[in-house]
């Protein structure tokens, strides 16, 4: 039997699937397979109408891609999954499940710059406005919220500002307004369930802490099941009201026999059946592979970074270190209240050389690798300044908490006396 453990430890090892029911084998099988042979015209025809639930071709479900979403789904405390080619393709599903052109949504300032862009421009080539929030005013989303606003999104961990998100006080708010929280845990994975703090629905770019070895990219998006769609239906009339794309399906009255899960079904059968964004199963099993070891890694990763940013703090040519351990205040108490199993992997400092010297330090790092990306298991750096944020001007860089000298850390699983002294040696030639 597959575990009822609530321990990620055991989740990630044994949830949703002891073995494959036609070879007994114990590793998740990769089903590399575009189709499935119904057993007879009307098994089809069930399928089809959604009157059984089973495998009709690969870019809808797949064996290898359920076993994911059902271990996910259990780690996050969800109802059911859906798993997408990318994260990216996570963050545009969330959305577009609920809006269409005319409406809106409203996400924190706080964002990883693919979402972003992809928020404020292409979302509003297809008429969907995106309206930015101060996460540090939590009342903001109560103000930009009106008849047409479907949904909230926020970030758990966001870098490089690294201030945790206030899941709670947002999702209370929406819960009161009738509008459901989505948040993107891919930076706290394990650390923080941001269905306990009332989110609605969380997505991950799997490709990050997930994954864990930097070699797939993919993404997951998990229904919180605790949603009452029906209560609000004037809000949702792409769940509520018939569905022309699906003979006329009304989501939250189909789904209704299978529980509360009417928002990822309609996702996977229109928006994936139409845009494709799906996950391979050969991605699949990698992030199987990564997730059985997610919570030792993380505990690692924190305790390094956690080494790393203390150790930055005390020296000489750093002004500044950004790590949610190290905060004071507001921001310290948000971080307590929403991670409880350490202050993840990712950090932040300033050099007091400024631009010059972050560009200096990137080029002298021995161990750390020079990429844009987080998670691996390997340490990784970045200037953010000369990279991922040198098409914003110099006063929207300042809005993303990124100045001349920030270099962002993801630190990894090395011995910590080894990340040290690369990031010293290089400290020394800046
Ligand atoms: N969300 C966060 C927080 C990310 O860091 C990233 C990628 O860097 C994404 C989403 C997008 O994920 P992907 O690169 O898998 O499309």
């Amino acid at each position: 039997m597959p575990t009822n453990s609530k321990h990620p430890e055991t989740i990630v090892l044994h949830g949703s699937y002891r073995s494959d029911p036609s070879t007994n084998a114990v590793a998740v099988p990769i089903y590399q397979t575009t189709s499935y042979q119904f057993n007879s015209p009307e098994h089809a025809a069930n399928l089809f109408a959604l009157k059984e639930l089973g495998n009709i071709y690969t870019r809808i479900m797949n064996p290898t891609c359920a076993v994911l979403e059902e271990r996910l789904t259990q780690l996050e405390g969800g109802a059911a999954a859906l798993a997408l080619g990318s994260g990216q393709a996570a963050s545009l599903f969330a959305i577009q499940n609920i809006c269409h052109a005319g409406d809106n949504f409203v996400s924190s300032t706080d964002l990883y710059g693919g979402t972003w862009n992809l928020f404020l421009n292409t979302m509003k080539t297809m008429g969907i406005e995106a309206r930015f929030a101060d996460p540090a005013d939590p009342e903001s989303f109560r103000r930009l919220t009106d008849a047409r606003t479907r949904c909230y999104y926020a970030e758990t961990l966001p870098n490089p500002k690294l201030r945790v998100f206030p899941i709670a006080e947002v999702a209370k708010i929406g819960r009161e307004l009738g509008v459901p929280l989505i948040v993107d845990n891919t930076a706290a994975p394990v650390l923080c369930r941001p269905f306990d703090h009332g989110a609605a629905v969380v997505m991950h770019s799997t490709t990050k802490y997930i994954g864990g070895h930097g070699t797939s990219i993919g993404g997951i998006l998990i229904d919180g099941g605790n949603f009452d769609w029906e209560k609000h239906a004037a809000r949702f009339p792409m769940l509520t009201r018939p569905d022309p794309s699906y003979h006329g399906a009304v989501w939250t009255e189909a789904v209704k026999p299978l529980g509360p899960i009417a928002y990822i079904i309609k996702a996977r059968v229109t928006l994936l059946r139409d845009v494709g964004a799906a996950m391979s199963p050969f991605n699949a099993f990698m992030f199987l592979q990564g997730l059985e070891t997610l919570p030792l890694r993380m505990r690692v990763h924190c305790e390094n970074a956690a080494a790393a940013a203390n150790h930055l703090a005390a020296h000489p040519k750093v002004s500044n270190v950004i790590y949610p351990g190290l905060m004071t205040g507001e921001a310290k108490r948000r971080a307590d209240a929403h991670l409880k199993r350490g202050y993840g992997g990712l950090l932040g400092f300033e050099l007091k050389g400024g631009r010059e010297a972050g560009r200096r330090f990137i080029e002298n790092l021995k161990m750390l690798y020079h990429v844009a990306n987080i998670g691996d298991a390997r340490s990784l750096a970045i200037h953010p300044a000369t990279t991922t944020h040198s098409q914003l001007s110099p006063e929207e860089q300042a809005k993303t908490g990124v100045t001349d000298g920030y270099v962002r850390l993801s630190i990894g699983l090395e011995h910590i006396e080894d990340i040290l002294a690369d990031i010293d040696q290089a400290l020394a030639k800046v």
